[in-house]
């Protein structure tokens, strides 16, 4: 049999002049592991439209294409081009499981859910000559599962192919998160078997590893005795994990020990009421502060996630939040608009309160106002989102931000990371055309290493630029997080 996998693009990422950065992170995992389970008979193609332009004119027996919301409009395309020629074709992901009718219109059988249970089941029900319309995932388990198929991807597209994923969804519940509708009808966090995990990790070529996992940390027993087993492996590592995981100081410590380097946080907001409104219980009560300090102290980057447009944000939010963050020292800073998703407890509480402006999903990307927000206008919650990124990565802002770092080593780090993820976009939109981004991997390593040694070399004058970066001498920006104020709080029920 002859599969074809598509992952499609947003259409800013195959435009043929300029590739972002962002787009060539991360090889297509959830593609490589259902290519996993086929024979090896069968022969399966995986094409990324976001690293390599789709070859569109072939007649495979099987297409399956994975839908996330801003892509959405060109899998529809794709799968009706596919179905108009006669080829079978399978829809499934985030989108799909989130609005089935939609996708049914475009597909022969849609997936709801994880495909860990439902794609065997296809498989099967396929190559009998009976496929169902609808597979609904219900038994999770990671357990068994077969390695992703590596050697379907070009390594050489991607900044950090050696993205892995070791567990399902998240313990927590946030109103604005996807993981409520896909995974519900069964288990929302399941984790691998820790040895499966680690035999994965060990077969990875290079020292880099990138988790892509909701939440790394969620599960501490698992956590512990995969930092266990990873120690002296001689990996370096970035995951992502709630503020909450950083006051977990003996996992922190031994994440740290078995290769840690840089963390995606979701700060989302510093006001308690936005918090308790979103239903992130669990970053109320914490100390923002204290958890960077915690997280710089071990060597550990900082990738801040940020939300704007919570009920409780004014037009004062944004600069506030800038503000904070460059006096931290934070290194790199992705901010979102508040984003409905399909399927959410939010979406349903804006639609219930006649607050959805659009159902173009195309601009359901975090960077489009797509609800009426409570406390600005929908164009002052645009710009001030853009105006948080020009100000976050300003040189002005790097160098700032650069300056919170206690050693002279620590800031030029700080500075060619921050620097090299916003300011040289030419620089790597010419390194994605030549083809080259693979190489650019062991400079990835090589910083993330440094990231994590203790220099204790401010002392050491041998660099006379570095030395005129100043300290930083403003006080902190106030922060709100952690109290209730005094106006009235939504109730749990009322935000479902
Ligand atoms: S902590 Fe993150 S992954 Fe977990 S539910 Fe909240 S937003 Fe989603």
């Amino acid at each position: 049999m002859k599969i074809k996998m598509i992952l499609p693009a947003l259409t800013e990422a195959v435009s043929p002049y300029f590739r972002p950065i962002k787009y060539s992170l991360f090889p297509p995992l959830g593609l490589m592991t259902l290519a996993a389970y086929l024979d090896e008979t069968d022969k399966v193609e995986i094409q990324d439209e976001h690293v390599q332009k789709l070859n569109l004119d072939d007649k495979p027996d099987l297409v399956v294409i994975e839908v996330y919301i801003t892509s959405a409009t060109r899998a529809y395309q794709i799968a009706d081009h596919y179905r108009c020629k006669g080829v079978y074709v399978c829809l499934g992901g985030l989108h799909v499981t989130t609005l089935p009718k939609e996708a049914a219109l475009h597909a022969d059988t849609i997936f709801l859910g994880p495909g860990e249970d439902t794609w065997p089941e296809f498989l099967q029900d396929f190559r009998s000559g009976l496929p169902k319309r609808r597979y609904q995932s219900t038994q999770r388990t990671l357990l068994g599962q077969p390695a992703p198929r590596r050697d379907l991807i070009d390594r050489r597209r991607y900044l950090a192919p050696n993205s892995m994923v070791v567990s399902r969804g998240c313990p927590y519940k946030c109103g604005f998160c996807y993981k409520e509708s896909f995974f519900r009808h069964g288990k929302g966090f399941y984790t691998m078997d820790v040895d499966d995990a680690l035999a994965q990790i060990d077969q990875l070529p290079g020292r880099h590893v990138f988790f892509l996992d909701d939440n790394l940390f969620g599960n501490t027993d698992f956590a512990q005795q995969l930092f266990a087993g990873m120690r002296g492996m001689g990996r370096i590592w970035q995951a992502a994990a709630t503020v909450k995981a950083v006051f977990d100081q003996p996992l922190l410590d031994q994440a740290v020990r078995s290769g840690l380097r840089s963390l995606f946080i979701g700060f989302e907001t510093q006001n308690a009421n936005n918090l308790y409104s979103a239903r992130k219980f669990h970053n109320l009560n914490l100390d923002y502060n204290e958890a960077v300090r915690r997280l710089h102290d071990r060597g550990i980057m900082i990738n801040a996630s940020f939300v704007f447009g919570l009920d409780e944000d004014d037009e004062t939010v944004f600069e506030r939040t800038v503000d904070w963050a460059l006096h931290q020292g934070i290194e790199t800073a992705t901010f979102h608009i508040l984003t409905p998703y399909p399927g959410t407890g939010l979406y349903r509480r804006f639609r219930r309160e006649g607050r959805i402006l659009t159902k173009n999903w195309d601009r359901y990307d975090t960077r489009h106002v797509v609800f009426a927000p409570a406390g600005m206008k929908p164009q002052k919650l645009e710009a001030g989102y853009w105006k948080s990124y020009e100000q976050f990565y300003r040189w002005s802002g790097i160098i700032r931000s650069a300056g919170a770092k206690k050693t002279i080593p620590a800031r030029l780090r700080h500075i060619m990371y921050s620097g090299a993820w916003k300011k040289l976009e030419p620089f790597w939109n010419l390194i994605i055309h030549a083809g080259l981004l693979g190489r650019m991997v062991p400079l990835l390593e090589t910083i993330l290493t440094g990231f994590g040694q203790y220099p204790s070399c401010i002392e050491n004058k041998t660099c006379e630029i570095l030395k005129t970066i100043p300290k930083q001498s403003k006080p902190a920006p106030k922060l709100i997080y952690g109290t209730i104020s005094q106006s009235p709080v939504r109730t749990y029920a009322e935000n479902i």
